[in-house]
């Protein structure tokens, strides 16, 4: 390319598109980012860390109740929707800020403004200048989807606005069974609310391992979540102050909020990319190679955008993997194996491996330990709720192919856990770490008695 304007433009300030301009940046690269609306990207700004924070927020009135059998008298408590939003916000402007202030640092513009593709090297912003580039990559992230047209639809919310939402509604429908739809029904029923889940297909959290799905099920109907299988949402009705909504078995549900968790879309649409000869992928998302790099030699793409997994912390190491190739000498692939994943329902899921299915399918032999079992805290507090932590073993070489909990700190085991997967453990590493009492893992290196062995026909 004759003259440049800069070495890389990056589009979209999100996890993935920050970590590859700093890094490129510190790689020696001259680095701008247009993103058009906040820093941060959906994990900021509208996903993971509020989200968190919500869920937080739902698990007091728990303990509040949970505190009683260990001799606590909590007065009558209350919640304060408005206060929880605002205080959300302050710390999602504050961690705004301070990506800004990362991407300063590092010497990396950043222009707040929407960018699309003319060609393979320039880049045009909303307000008219045009930037030529070296290299481009798109990490414009995803948009949450609202499936089929259905009358009402313009009455439903995404996760987006659930983040807004002027007033605490108490009663919640939600559609989908996936990370988004099980996790605000969570949040919304620890703060207050009546909620019904609606999942199309037989059970919600596909792809999870089966007992982790109807474990968790399970655990959700005893909270008083309702959860409706086996059906959809038909048409949603303003029944003015709420709404009536209508399902495919013919039900109506009254909710004050409707929300769709159906999937998120690659945000893709109106950004040149068909002009600068970008291929889209089967799946929706930007077609890339193991390095990120797109059908065009200059162009790469990260992150939700390129749906392959679409986690935070995957899209942050596919940014700086691409840094590392093209700006610091150092072809680095992203290895998307054994990535571990929590879903901060109530209860909670941490996973990572295999599941029981996947491995009886891929493996000549699968081991299958299992622990079902009351948290020594809900002894005193009487709760009734049980953990369930399961490892699949590959039955031939011992090695742990997969960790499933669900519970109190799943999440937080899953991460741990997941290091001894990637390196390899065998049960018998597991069996030969001295258990940590009292604790709920200690089970995973208790779990001497093998509840389950199946082996693969080889017809099969
Ligand atoms: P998911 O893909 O996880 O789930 C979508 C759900 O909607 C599925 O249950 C799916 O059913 C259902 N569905 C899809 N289309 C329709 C339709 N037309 N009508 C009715 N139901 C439908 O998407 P989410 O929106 O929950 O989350 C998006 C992604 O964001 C996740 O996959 C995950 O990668 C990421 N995420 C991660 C989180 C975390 O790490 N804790 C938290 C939140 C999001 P079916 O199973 O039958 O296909």
């Amino acid at each position: 390319m004759a003259e440049r304007d800069v070495d890389l433009f990056v589009i979209g300030g999100g996890s993935g598109g920050v970590r590859a301009a700093r890094i490129a940046a510190e790689h020696g690269a001259s680095v701008t980012v247009a993103e058009e609306y906040r820093l941060g990207g959906t994990c900021v700004i509208r996903g993971c860390v509020p989200k968190k924070l919500l869920v937080y927020a739902s698990r007091f009135h728990a303990e509040f109740e949970d505190a009683a059998g260990y001799g606590w008298t909590v007065p009558h408590s209350s919640f304060d929707w408005t206060t929880l939003i605002a205080n959300k916000d302050r710390e999602i402007a504050r961690l705004e800020a301070a990506y800004g202030a990362t991407l300063a640092k590092a010497g990396v513009k950043v222009v707040k403004n929407r960018a699309t593709l003319i060609d393979a090297h320039t880049v045009e912003l909303a307000d008219g200048p045009r930037v030529r580039a070296g290299y481009v990559l798109v990490a414009t992230g995803a948009t949450p989807s609202y499936g089929d047209p259905i009358p009402g639809i313009e009455h439903v919310i995404s996760s987006n606005e659930a983040f807004h939402l002027p007033h605490f509604p108490r009663r919640v429908l939600i559609q989908g069974g996936g990370y988004i739809a099980v996790e605000f029904a969570g949040i919304f029923a620890g703060l207050g609310s009546h909620v019904t889940l609606i999942y199309r297909g037989e059970n919600i959290l596909r792809g999870f391992d089966d007992e982790v799905r109807h474990h968790v099920r399970m655990e959700m109907e005893a909270r008083g979540m309702r959860v409706l299988t086996g059906c959809k949402v038909a048409a949603v009705e303003n029944a003015g102050g709420h709404f009536l909504v209508r399902l495919s078995s013919g039900n109506h549900i009254p909710a004050d909020r409707v929300m769709f968790a159906v999937g998120r879309a690659p945000n893709i649409a109106k950004m040149g990319l068909k002009d600068a000869g970008v291929e889209i992928a089967k799946n929706g998302g930007i077609a890339v190679d193991e390095y990120s790099r797109t059908t065009v030699a200059n162009i790469y793409a990260v992150g939700d955008v390129t749906n392959r997994i679409n986690l935070t912390p995957v899209a942050i190491r596919e940014g700086h993997a691409f840094a590392d190739t093209v700006f610091g000498g150092k072809p680095t692939k992203v290895d998307h194996t054994n990535v571990p994943t929590a879903v901060f329902s109530d209860p909670e899921i941490g996973t990572v491996g295999l599941t029981e299915a996947q491995a009886r399918e891929r493996l000549a032999q699968t081991d299958i330990y299992k622990a079902m079992f009351k948290p020594l805290k809900a002894t005193l507090s009487g709760r009734d709720t049980t953990v369930l932590m399961k490892l699949v073993v590959d039955g031939l070489s011992d090695r742990v192919v997969g960790c499933h909990v669900v519970g109190e700190g799943a999440a937080e085991i899953a991460q741990v856990a997941a290091v001894a997967v990637k390196m390899g453990a065998k049960k018998a590493d597991f069996d030969a770490t001295m258990a940590l009492h009292p604790t709920a893992a200690e089970e995973l290196v208790t779990m001497r008695k093998r509840s389950a062995t199946y082996a693969r026909v080889a017809a099969e």
